[in-house]
Order: structure tokens, then sequence, then C-alpha cells
């Protein structure tokens, strides 16, 4: 028998309706291209978005469409965020630090019809145009003073895309499996793979975050995301902030650490959430200063994880760190790490020991840990094992992508994460290794794999291994470990040309290291297991 209770599809849209008549006041303050500050409500944003969605639709822009953004954290951004998804499009947020190669993949891939750039990255743009759809249309994310010179044809300003169009609108309905939002992730091999979020997803994570992290999402606190809008919906803050009626301070381009500390310290952000690397940046900028930005009771560290460092620098301070972990493919977050009521009274150091673990799952996402063969592995914090997640927030295949879907499920249906993980008797999860071939250097993916095939096209080169290795300000970065071939050893320089014709600045490997022999698993491949324990043999 079924239940009997009205069945309403969950919207995007309705998290800013609600956010406009129950926190009208809640604020969104911005760091601007033009170079000032601007400050709006939710109230004034919601009219915005309205106006957003009218001139979306005037574009042509239909449900299903893919609506591109290359740009950083700001209200524009948020707007089209709710507007794209308001009219059931979906909002595909590109990350500008990927090589021009990789750009032009997923925008190709996600066939979109109008890209929406902030003006710092209109350059990008104009070298990359004659390899994007034909019909992609271009808007600067700006108004009509701050217009740029450009080279490219028919490019549009945003704020004539709002301008004279109703304030109001009645957002559609349609079933909430409709997909809203898409972000592509760095794959092991290959291009990168689409998680295409639904607007139920998108809604219950949302609903997820705020009940997870009470304290920090709710009613005038004023939480900065430091963490980008296109890194997966700098982890679903902009549906959350709203429905809880916290404020949101974007940092736009201005993310050094010294921007940072005086944005923080003006608009006494509470809550700021972001990888390890800006948080060492925000450390070094606090003991400078001999003092905590005003108001600065919290941070969410994720991405990579946390050191215990980090960690006890910000404690000592009186900082109360979440640690999270989570994928793009669960929208993201898995696990936090607050401390739990029953564990509040621990000391300092049993406090940062509970602190370095990733923590418990948030509801709505089951975790099995299991061995080689797909055995259930305990739950006694001893005994690490490949971690699976699923649910509601979660993937079910990549966007037009059978092949890398069906990789990545396991019998059961579970997701395959990738990393390597134990989980303690009380449900934290301590992640203890990644078994996918990708180094993360300050937040972002760099597939190992895809710089050794490059390297391997080099006519003297016999083998090579591309290892991360950890970096006290990136977290991690690429070490490139080659066997010459017979005749000649390559130069080093050379080999990091080679690369830099496929892959942008970053993501090159710091150093070359010669070595006579690669070690090999029983299959014939590199053990990256063991040229890792072998590397930190030679460091000690
Ligand atoms: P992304 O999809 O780019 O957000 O990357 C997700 C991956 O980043 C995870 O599968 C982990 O390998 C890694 N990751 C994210 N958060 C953490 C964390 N707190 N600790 C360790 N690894 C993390």
């Amino acid at each position: 028998m079924k239940g009997m209770m009205m069945h309403r599809p969950l919207k995007i849209a309705d998290l800013i309706t609600f956010a406009a008549e129950t926190y009208p006041t809640g604020e969104i303050v911005s760091v601007r291209t033009e170079g000032d500050i601007h400050r709006t409500t939710y109230r004034e944003t919601s009219r915005r978005i309205a106006q957003l969605a009218h001139g979306l639709k005037e574009l042509g822009i239909r449900p299903g469409d893919r609506v591109a953004t290359l740009a950083w954290n700001g209200y524009r951004h948020f707007e089209l965020y709710y507007a794209i998804s308001g009219i059931g499009a979906i909002c595909h947020t590109i990350n500008p630090r990927l090589s021009a190669e990789q750009m032009i993949y997923i925008v190709n891939h996600a066939d979109d019809r109008v890209l929406f750039v902030d003006v710092t990255f209109l350059p990008i743009v104009e070298k990359l145009r004659p390899h994007l759809p034909k019909d992609l249309r271009v808007v600067v994310m700006t108004d009509q003073t701050h217009m740029p010179e450009t080279s490219l044809d028919g490019v549009q300003c945003y704020e004539d895309i709002l301008d004279g169009k109703p304030e109001e609108i009645e957002w559609p309905d349609f079933p909430e499996e409709q997909a809203a939002g898409l972000c592509y992730t760095s794959g092991t091999t290959g291009n990168p793979k689409g998680t295409l979020f639904s607007q139920r997803s998108t809604v219950l994570h949302a609903y997820s975050l705020c009940v997870t992290i009470p304290k920090t999402l709710c009613e005038g606190t004023r939480i900065l995301p430091f963490v980008p809008l296109f890194h997966v919906n700098a982890w679903g803050l902009p549906y959350a902030a709203p429905l809880s009626g916290a404020s949101l301070i974007f940092p736009g381009g201005a993310l050094d650490g010294k921007s940072l500390f005086g944005l923080m310290d003006r608009e006494k952000v509470f809550s700021a959430w972001g990888v390890p690397t800006v948080w060492f940046a925000l450390m070094k900028e606090i003991t400078e200063n001999g003092r905590l930005p005003d108001g600065l009771k919290d941070i969410v560290v994720g991405g990579s994880a946390a050191p215990q460092s980090l960690i006890e620098a910000f404690e000592e301070k009186g900082i109360n760190v979440c640690h999270a972990w989570g994928m793009t493919e669960m929208s993201p977050l898995g696990t936090q790490c607050n401390l739990p009521e029953h564990l509040e009274d621990l000391s300092f150091e049993e406090r940062i020991a509970r602190k370095r673990s990733q923590g418990r799952r948030v509801f709505g996402v089951d975790m099995k840990i299991v061995d080689e063969k797909g055995a259930r592995l305990p739950h006694d914090g001893k005994t690490p094992g490949h971690l699976y997640v699923r649910g509601n927030t979660v993937t079910s295949g990549y966007f037009e992508d059978p092949e890398a879907s069906k990789s990545v499920f396991d019998d059961e249906g579970w997701f395959f994460t990738g990393d390597i993980a134990a989980i303690d008797q009380d449900g934290f999860l301590i992640i203890t290794d990644r078994s996918k071939d990708l180094i993360k250097s300050g937040g972002e993916w760099i597939s190992s794999l895809d710089l050794e095939n490059i390297v391997m096209s080099h006519p003297d080169v016999a083998n090579c291994a591309v290892i991360a290795v950890s970096d006290p300000k990136w977290d991690e970065r690429p070490l490139l470990i080659v066997q010459a071939g017979a005749d000649e050893k390559p130069a080093s320089q050379d080999l990091l040309d080679l690369l830099a014709e496929k892959f942008a600045k970053w993501q090159l490997p710091d150093n070359v290291v010669f070595v006579d022999a690669l070690p090999l698993t029983a299959t014939g491949k590199v053990s990256k297991l063991t040229l890792r324990k072998q590397l930190a043999e030679d460091a000690e």
C-alpha cells in the first residue's frame, strides 16, 4: 500500500524562493572582477535570477540544454546556478585550470549552447574558440561599462541579458530526476568524466549539509566558500546556505592569503571552506598578523587529507576544524569530522587524533570496505579495504560515457571510490591510500597515467612512472621517474617540454629522476607501492 502524501518534485529553484521569503536579508557579498565589493540579499538575488531566467529563454535555452560557466565565485555565477537549473537546463561549470585540450574536450562533449565567462577568463575562450562548437554563444559576465575588447564575434554582455526583464517568474515543474548540473572530473586516464547532478540529488544534498553541520549552516552565520563554484558546486554551499539562512561571502579571483585574510576580517566570516593548501596560506597570514580574522570560528577542510599540523594549528587558536571527505561523484559530501557529543571531553591530543580521520558518514550515504575479491571487511579501524558508497546523492553513471560508467560499479550497484580506507567501530572513516592513479595538487587532479603515456612516446624512454610526493604547500606534487632506453638518456628538459605541449604548467612534474630499473608487479606493471616505499627509504 502506498502512503497518501502529496508528491511534489524536489526543485532547486524552490531553495532561492524559500530564502527570498524566509531570509530576505541574508546577504551575498562578492569581490568582483570590476575591482569592487558587491553586496546583495537573497530577496534581491531572487529577482535577478528571475530576470536571468527570462533572458536565458530568450537566448533559446530549453530544458536539457547545457549552459556552461567559466567563472570565479561571485553573485553572477550564483545567479546562473539557479536561473539555468530553474528553467530545466543544465549548469555546466568548467574548471579554468584544466589544460586547453581537456577544456576543448568537455565543452564539445557536453555540447554547450552558451558559455558564460568572467572577464578574467575571456583570453582562454579567445584562444580555444576555433575548437569549440560553432554555434556556441559567449556571454561576458559584466556590465556594459566594463565590457572588454575581444577578438570574438557576437559576444554578449551579462547585464544586457537581464535588462528590462520581469522580476517575477513561475518556475516550471518537471520530474525531480531532471538533470540540473554537470561537473567533469579527471579520470585516471583519458578524458575527464561528467557527473550529472539532478534537481532531486541537489536538493537532498542541501538538506544533508544543513542537518549534518547545523552549527555552521544556520540563520545569520557568514560563510566563505573558498572552494570554487566550478568544483563540484562549491561543496553544495550555494544551495545549503540559502536553505539555512546563512550568508555567502564570495572571494572572486582574490585568492592569495593576504586578500583572503582581509576579506574574512572585514566581512566577519564565521566559517570558511576549502582545501588544505588554502588553510596553510591563511595560517601564514594569521601568524604574520598576530591575530585571527575577526569572527572566524570554523573551517571546513576537504578535497585532500587534512594534515595533523594544520588541524593542530587552527584548533590551538580555538577554531573548530571540520575535516570532510567526499567526491564530485557524491555531490560531494560523504563524511565529516565534527566530533559527536560523547567525544567532546577528549583531551586536546585525542581530539586532534580523531579529527585526522575523515569522520562519520552523512545521512543518505552508505559505505562499505571490501577486499580484492569483493568480500566485506570488518569495521575495526585497522583493516583497510576498497571503499564503496551508495546513496541518493551518489552518481549512477557518467554523462554520455558508458565505458567509464561500466568500470565503477560492483555487482551490488555500489560506486567504487578509488580510495583505500578503514572504518572504526564508531563509524569513523580513515582514508589510508588511493588505488586510483591520480595525484591531487592544491585540490586539483593530475593523471599520472596520462603523463606517463606522453613520456613513453619519447624514443629514449624504456619505462616510466609518475608518483605523488607530499608537498608542504600543495599537499602532493608529481615526480617523474624514468628508466632510459638502451642507447641514450633523454634530457629532463626534453621530457618536460614534451609534456608541456599537452598539459597545463601546474600539472608538470617538478622533478625528473632516472633509475636503472623500475620495480614491477607480478603482472609486469610498475609497482608504485614499491616505488613510494623506496623513495621514502631514500629520503630517510
Ligand atoms: P574530487 O572529486 O575532485 O572532489 O576528489 C575526490 C577525491 O579526493 C576522493 O576520492 C579522495 O581521493 C580525495 N579526497 C577528498 N577529500 C579527502 C579527505 N578529506 N581526505 C583524503 N582524501 C580526500
